[in-house]
């Protein structure tokens, strides 16, 4: 069986919706179809989800609604009208719209912005369900209450009861044909709505994918599949990755890697279901296949990736390597202001801690520097900022000599200086440090050495 998951792109419009029907006809193991709300039908257009925010905010102002309430139901009206699904089910969506923000008094805030943002695939998983039947076809709307999806945690950043996947693994045995389940939300205990972070339709696939043992989840979007290299700075790319481990995807997604959600995918990886990420614009493409273990070819790679806005914390004090509690007393200042540290690379009477930019501001900054020096008594201090981690990626670099050589003439080719590096035992990557304006010259340069 596989679980399928349509984005909000793939769900815009009726032309894109027949295309969603197509892949899940073409595919009898395509039981579970995971939906978004409907999402940009063009550039510069506002997602469902977008409007609903809107709409409830106005509504929690105490403003007049009657705007943002004809700009949601008027995109389902304009998807129902186009496939002649009939006036009934606009009609019920008006109505289920109105119900919800007739809470808006005895709701707190979070609670109500979250019953508001989750009718948008809620509503959509019902609309699909018709446009189903209007095919010929049966579908069957299915319920994250019914089927027993609990969340906990915080409204709008909601994660999983774990106790769910044994309710919705019985839930799921007793359905069969095709099952439309929206996306983003579920039920706290006390059975209010509550939803994952935005892109949360991510999540629900990989729990039912976890949930029902899936053979594959197939993760439908707009890109044919994952590059190597982000096509904006090497636009001559062509060929997409066709398989990778999940370490690989984690290691890109990590740098940047940005078709994929690393946190999303956390229920499907734990669960070791294979991931297949698709396009619906052109589904006889295979896509990206992300699973467990692949075939390696020794001393390739599987993708580069750059991220920026990393800083460089570089503390140097004569005799370090012999000061016991140097590192722990470090880290501890970070810990106390609340800093998350990326990596720590280290020299005989130098210490480096890679943290990310937004979590210095100039007063953090300030304070985090004057603890230093008070607490720790360096020699010298300084915070390097603008740098980016670019980062080479590849099961088949393991055991492989002169991988790391070969970036590096690469990058002194191209006349850029490395600020840093950082391997992990596990030689799965390799991470480099350079300035954030040598960037694009930097991923160019790595590109053409490694698969050029
Ligand atoms: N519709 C929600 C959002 O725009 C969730 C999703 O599409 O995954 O964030």
């Amino acid at each position: 069986m596989k679980v399928c998951k349509f984005g909000g792109s793939s769900l815009a419009n009726a032309t894109q919706l027949n295309k969603v029907i197509d892949i899940v006809l073409a595919d009898p193991s395509r039981r579970i179809v995971v939906v978004s709300a409907p999402g940009k039908r063009y550039s510069g257009d506002t997602k469902v989800t977008d409007l609903l925010i809107e709409l409830a905010s106005t509504a929690q102002k105490g403003e007049n609604t009657d705007r943002q309430f004809g700009a949601v139901v008027e995109r389902y009206a304009e998807i129902a009208q186009e496939l002649k699904l009939g006036d009934e089910i606009v009609r019920e969506i008006e109505h289920d719209l109105m119900e919800r923000l007739a809470e808006v008094a005895s709701l707190a805030p979070a609670e109500f912005m979250d019953l508001m943002k989750a009718s948008g695939e809620d509503n959509n998983a019902k609309l699909v369900a018709r446009a189903f039947e209007a095919r010929g076809k049966r579908a069957r709307y299915a319920s994250p209450r019914e089927t027993g999806l609990v969340l906990k945690g915080e409204f709008g950043d909601a994660t999983l009861d774990p106790a769910s996947y044994a309710t919705l693994s019985r839930a799921f045995s007793n359905f069969d044909g095709i099952v439309v389940y929206p996306g983003f939300f579920g039920y706290t205990k006390e059975g209010k709505v509550a939803t994952f972070p935005r892109g949360g339709s991510d999540i629900t696939g990989s729990i039912l994918a976890a949930a029902v043992c899936a053979d594959v989840y197939e993760n439908f979007t707009d890109v044919d599949s994952v590059y190597p290299v982000d096509p904006r700075i090497v636009p001559e790319v062509k060929d997409g990755i066709a398989t990778m481990t999940y370490r690989e995807m984690r290691e890109l997604a990590y740098a940047g890697f940005g078709v994929f959600n690393d946190d999303a995918v956390i229920p499907a990886v734990r669960a070791r279901i294979p991931i297949n990420i698709r396009n619906t614009n052109h589904p006889s493409e295979p896509g990206t296949m992300i699973q467990q273990s692949r075939r390696v070819v020794p001393g390739t790679v599987v993708g580069i990736a750059a991220a920026d806005g990393f800083c460089n914390i570089v503390v140097e004090k004569y005799l370090m390597n012999r000061a016991i509690g140097f590192g722990r007393k470090l880290l501890q200042i970070l810990e106390e202001e609340g800093i998350s540290y990326d990596h720590m690379p280290s020299g005989v009477d130098l210490q480096c801690v890679v943290v990310k930019g937004l979590y210095l501001t100039k007063e953090k900054e300030r304070t985090v520097l004057q603890r230093i020096k008070r607490e720790l008594d360096p020699d010298y201090v300084v915070i390097e900022h603008d740098l980016t981690i670019l980062m080479v990626v590849g099961e088949g670099m393991c055991y492989t000599a002169g991988m790391f050589a070969k970036a590096c003439l690469a990058l002194a080719s191209a006349g850029i200086n490395i600020s840093m590096v950082n391997q992990g035992s596990s030689e799965v990557s390799f991470m480099i440090a350079i300035r954030s304006k040598d960037r694009d010259t930097a991923v160019r340069a790595l590109y053409k050495a490694f698969f050029g």
